[in-house]
């Protein structure tokens, strides 16, 4: 079988599922449009903007005049840390199951600059933002009603995020999410099986292999996953185990805000575009057990395809049946991988 040329597919190690690729397809004639996406800049303030510092937010509330990072709590939270615990059965049949969830839901805005993003901020800009993904995942997740922490960052109107400045999100709930679950669960079995972590066993081969490694540095690597289904979607993973933010020591820390920088501001050159993107990471819950089997870990789905302009969608056979991807997670890489680490606005 050759991966380059040869329809197959590949497991996801995390959730057990399979991604189809079809390498071949990946030099058919691109009839769709390919065009130039203007890149608008931003003010560095903008009094319409409900997170610049000073501005006044939904419900009247005023932003402090912030000097690096800002948390608050969100005006149109999704979960609410209501008490009273319920659970529905519908005619008890085990079909209609509904349960309460309680949770906080906040807003963490990166900087007071209205028009930087991780890949434009320095990395000792940055390394405040990952102290506070530390401090909030620590707090909240040493409250009992939080099991697990759920920080992500939707850029780019694109991926439905509402305003460009610099900011992410924060979900915390009582209950284990999805995909956090299916990934505990087969690191877990994989720790139980081979006596050994599932995401330093994989990242062993990537070391080996080089062939998906996008950018490096000494305590990150990332890279375009094996089984990756989003064209550029990628993995930032720890050379050392560890199982959340706390475990980071300061160089650690460090390390991830300049890995972070170095991967966006490939993301943002590959089209010359602000790259639209959903970031995540995947921390060990906060259930108070210990959990030995979780490596941390984020991950990056980007839509982009092949320009500033065109989006890879999940339809057809992906909605239906299973995802697809042409262009193999080597290619991906490598393309990514050649990409400047100059961001092309670079503000020197
Ligand atoms: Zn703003
Ligand atoms: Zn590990
Ligand atoms: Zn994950």
């Amino acid at each position: 079988m050759k991966l380059t040329e040869d329809p197959h597919r590949r497991r996801n190690a995390l959730t057990g599922e399979w991604v189809l690729v079809s390498p071949h397809r990946a030099t058919r004639p691109w009839q769709g449009e390919v065009a130039q996406l203007k890149t608008a800049s931003e003010p560095q303030y903008d009094p319409s903007c409900y997170l610049c510092p000073g501005n006044a937010r939904v419900g009247g509330v005023r932003n402090p005049d912030y000097a690096s990072t800002f948390v608050f709590d969100n005006d149109f939270a999704a979960l609410k840390p209501q008490t009273v615990r319920e659970r529905l059965d519908v005619e008890g049949k085990g079909l209609l199951i509904t349960e309460t969830e309680p949770g906080i839901c906040r807003v963490i805005c990166f900087s007071p600059r209205h028009d930087l993003t991780l890949a434009t901020m320095s990395v000792d800009e940055i390394d405040p933002v990952v102290k506070t993904w530390r401090e909030q995942f620590r707090e909240l997740g040493d409250r009992e009603v939080v099991n697990y922490v759920q920080i992500f960052e939707n850029r780019g109107a694109m991926m439905g995020a509402s305003n460009p400045h610099p900011h992410c999100q924060l979900w915390a709930n009582e209950n284990i999410p999805n995909y956090p679950a299916r990934e505990l669960a087969a690191q877990s079995e994989f720790l139980e099986s081979k006596k050994q972590c599932l995401l330093c066993s994989y990242l062993k081969i990537e070391q080996n292999d080089r062939e998906r490694i996008v950018v490096e540095n000494e305590h990150f690597v990332a890279l375009v996953p094996y089984w990756a289904v989003w064209p550029f979607e990628t993995m930032i993973l720890g050379r050392r185990h560890t199982q959340s933010l706390i475990d980071l020591n300061d160089d650690e820390r460090n390390a991830l805000a300049a890995i972070m920088r170095g991967l966006t501001i490939r993301y943002d050159n590959l089209f010359t575009t602000a790259f639209p993107y959903t970031m995540g990471f995947h921390q060990a819950p906060t259930d108070g057990i210990a959990h030995p089997e979780f490596h941390f870990h984020a991950h990056y789905f980007p839509p982009l395809l092949r320009s500033a302009t065109v989006q890879k969608f999940m339809v057809g056979y992906e909605m239906l049946a299973s995802p697809q991807r042409d262009i193999t997670a080597e290619t991906a890489a490598a393309t990514l991988r050649g990409q400047t680490e100059v961001h092309f606005l670079d503000r020197s």
